[in-house]
């Protein structure tokens, strides 16, 4: 595996790499990685002959009261992990060489960064846009994988790929959970044991509103208020809200289109967020 900080020594590697009509493979991710991440590095070796993961805590993507500087590292640690796992390419560039001296130049997403998390955490969805375009155009992937549980990412995203052309496949991998539900995520790192058992709540209520789904309850209020139950113990919920999984637009009344369940809550200081999928997946 080669570690890479700089978009020179990047270019230089994928173009070499590429050679031979290789297909590309890219992840994006903040690092502190866990079997999620590593789930959509698999994806990315089933589906592609080089994976590219890169590790950067992007800072546009953070709003000014959020965990921008306590957000888990440990790069030693992930290094080691992308080795085992089989990566072909880390990159790992620092702030200044995403953002130089003089940068202002944004991507702004349209509808689809307005509800839900977008709603919580204004600019959020424009630093996204803006960090993974830059990195698309640096790695020039074939194919891009995205985690689900990041449901609202993966629609900006997608409409964006769509919207500016760009000649890259999006893949939405399934969320991966820790044995009790508890979808993974970096940030659980920082719930305390009790905290840690609340936050369960949020994946109890989402799927007991699968079970409902599955036993052929359609209607959406129906749905939203079985997860409500268990999500409203939470003290301080953001938001749990069902919407149309393409448009992110409320889903009402009888579902006949695929719908997500969405929710986001803040477990002691530690923000959390999960979804379920109510049809077959979407993507
Ligand atoms: P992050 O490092 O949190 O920005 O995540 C990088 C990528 O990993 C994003 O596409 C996430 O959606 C994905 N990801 C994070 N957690 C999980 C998970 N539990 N299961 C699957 N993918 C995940």
């Amino acid at each position: 595996m080669q570690t890479i900080t700089t978009v020179v020594e990047l270019r230089r590697a994928i173009n070499k790499a590429r050679s031979g009509g290789k297909r590309i493979g890219f992840v994006p991710t903040m690092g502190y990685l866990h079997d999620g991440h590593l789930a959509l590095v698999r994806a990315s070796q089933m589906q592609s002959d080089i994976t590219v993961v890169s590790i950067f805590v992007n800072p546009t993507q953070f709003g000014p009261n959020e965990d921008l500087s306590a957000y888990p590292r440990d790069f030693p640690r992930d290094e080691k992990l992308c080795q085992d796992a089989g990566v072909a390419i880390l990159f790992a560039p620092d702030a200044q060489e995403i953002y130089p001296p003089g940068f202002n130049t944004f991507v702004e997403p349209g509808e689809l960064a307005k509800p839900l998390c977008g709603s919580f955490r204004p600019g959020h969805f424009r630093g996204v846009a803006t960090v993974v375009s830059k990195l698309f155009n640096m790695v020039q992937p074939d194919l891009a994988f995205f985690g689900q549980k990041d449901f609202q990412q993966c629609a900006v995203v997608r409409r964006m790929v769509i919207d500016l052309n760009l000649p890259i496949e999006m893949v939405t991998v399934p969320t991966i959970r820790e044995i009790d539900g508890l979808a993974m995520s970096s940030r659980n790192r920082y719930l305390s044991e009790e905290e840690r058992r609340r936050a369960l709540a949020i994946s109890r209520g989402l799927f007991a509103a699968v079970a409902k789904f599955q036993a052929g309850e359609r209607d959406a209020q129906e749905l939203l208020a079985i997860a409500k139950q268990h999500l409203e113990t939470l003290d301080r919920l953001q938001y749990v809200e069902l919407v149309d999984a393409n448009t992110l637009k409320p889903a009402e009344g009888p579902l006949c289109h695929p719908a997500a369940l969405c929710a986001a809550a803040h477990v002691g200081s530690t923000r959390l967020i999960d979804n379920v999928l109510l049809a077959a997946s979407v993507r």
